[in-house]
């Protein structure tokens, strides 16, 4: 997808808000939320995106994860490998992560001291693998495959926030009216 296909995307995002789904993002969450999905799914074609949407709707009484987003797209042609299975520090800190909304307290770590963001919170966010793709994984403790993750430090992280300021920006002009809800919303 490219930034053409926002509002498509939110409209198939706020689609699924709004459909009754239990465990739907909190409100002060939604525009964070929508940017996780849009950055996981961005390596996709849009008509992939819609297409895996489709398949979800059916059957869902609970807010999907990213992963499941991510795992009905349609195999064909999209070059996903063979899963492999998380090993326990990888399963424990996905489960974390997951707790706290892929955000962490901000770190003090030589990294984040350089970088000169000790004061924002840390983010977790999907590995890439050499073609950019995400990496669906195995958790032994979830029915359906996640995205493999980390946890951003310094410089990386600060690039993590230039990008979603970007990100909102291109929502601000994308769609009359968006300005005043995300002010209303943070
Ligand atoms: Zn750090």
């Amino acid at each position: 997808m490219t930034s053409h296909d926002l509002p498509a995307f939110r409209e198939l995002f706020d689609n699924l808000r709004f459909s009754g789904l239990s465990f739907t993002p909190p409100k002060d969450r939604t525009d964070q939320a929508l940017a996780t999905y849009f950055q996981a799914l961005e390596p996709y074609p849009f008509h992939a995106v819609k297409q895996a949407y489709d398949t979800l709707q059916h059957g869902l009484t609970k807010w999907p994860a990213v992963s499941q987003w991510v795992q009905a797209l349609p195999k064909h042609g999209l070059g996903m490998g063979e899963m492999g299975m998380m090993d326990w520090r990888q399963a424990k800190e996905w489960t974390e992560a997951e707790r706290l909304f892929y955000e962490g307290d901000p770190c003090g770590c030589a990294d984040c001291i350089l970088a000169n963001v000790t004061y924002l919170p840390t983010r977790y966010v999907p590995c890439l693998d050499a073609n950019g793709d995400t990496i669906p994984m195995r958790h032994p403790n979830k029915p359906l495959p996640v995205l493999r993750g980390e946890w951003l430090h310094g410089f990386p992280l600060k690039r993590w926030y230039s990008a979603r300021a970007e990100f909102y920006q291109k929502l601000e002009t994308l769609k009359p009216g968006m300005k005043r809800e995300l002010e209303t919303t943070r």
